[in-house]
């Protein structure tokens, strides 16, 4: 650190060299608070029961799970999954950011990968690419909050770290629009990242995204591509949203 002040107030280029690490210095910054700007600002219930997700027992766990295997009244949707809703729709915690909140929520398992069983959360027809390992998409031709337009649910990380998926046989990959009922069985909760080095923890992640008006579905990384989950489901899964606040959700299921 001496070494490097001596040398920022060494002739010559003093002034150039301070110039650049000042901005260095608040690009990083900026950059900090943009990626944890959520610790300092941050929900603390949120992360409080992430806290105690991460290092709770199976009991502590237990309390943060959500059953809701019918739709809450009013709503549409099965929640595809129980399990603790950790991540929820346009969270900027975890490895997103404000600038690139989660597109979905994530359903973790309180169970080693392969157990926890997920289902359709509405009737629709499933795709599954040739190469996709372990997603599936499903579409829904008349959106039940807006009948005018199609929309899709995409279901992703149903398979262990070295991609062995927990698909059910009936979708294999190159699956093309296989009608399922809702509360169909589609597989099990996994923590597959495909060739990413960070883990991820036993879930579901699942998204509601919008389709191109040419009948395919948009990019679903995209978070401008997807649809807040809240009034589909009946439950308060949005980061903006208070437990109570309705945000759109006109009937709230108890957690
Ligand atoms: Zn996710």
């Amino acid at each position: 650190m001496r070494r490097f002040s001596r040398w920022l107030n060494r002739p010559p280029y003093r002034w150039w060299k301070w110039c650049t690490a000042v901005l260095v210095t608040a690009g990083l910054m900026g950059l900090f608070i943009i990626q944890f700007g959520w610790l300092l600002s941050g929900n603390g219930r949120l992360n409080q029961q992430f806290v105690q997700w991460a290092g709770g027992d199976e009991n502590e766990r237990q309390e943060l799970i959500t059953l809701q295997r019918d739709a809450c009244p009013g709503a549409p949707f099965i929640l595809p999954a129980d399990g603790f809703i950790g991540l929820l729709y346009a969270d900027p915690r975890g490895p997103y950011s404000r600038l690139r909140p989660h597109q979905g929520i994530d359903i973790f398992s309180n169970a080693e990968a392969g157990v926890t069983p997920v289902y359709a959360a509405y009737d629709g027809y499933v795709t599954r690419l040739p190469d996709w390992r372990s997603s599936l998409i499903i579409r829904v031709p008349e959106d039940p909050l807006q009948p005018s337009r199609q929309i899709w649910l995409y279901y992703t990380h149903l398979a262990d770290t070295a991609g062995n998926d927990f698909i059910e046989d009936a979708f294999p990959p190159g699956t093309d629009e296989l009608f399922v009922r809702q509360g169909t069985l589609l597989g099990y909760t996994g923590d597959y990242n495909g060739d990413s080095l960070r883990r991820v923890w036993v879930q579901l992640h699942f998204s509601v995204v919008l389709d191109d008006g040419d009948g395919r579905f948009r990019n679903e990384l995209e978070f401008d591509n997807t649809l807040n989950p809240s009034p589909y489901l009946g439950l308060d899964v949005s980061y903006a949203c208070e437990p109570g606040e309705g945000c759109g959700v006109t009937t709230v299921c108890a957690p």
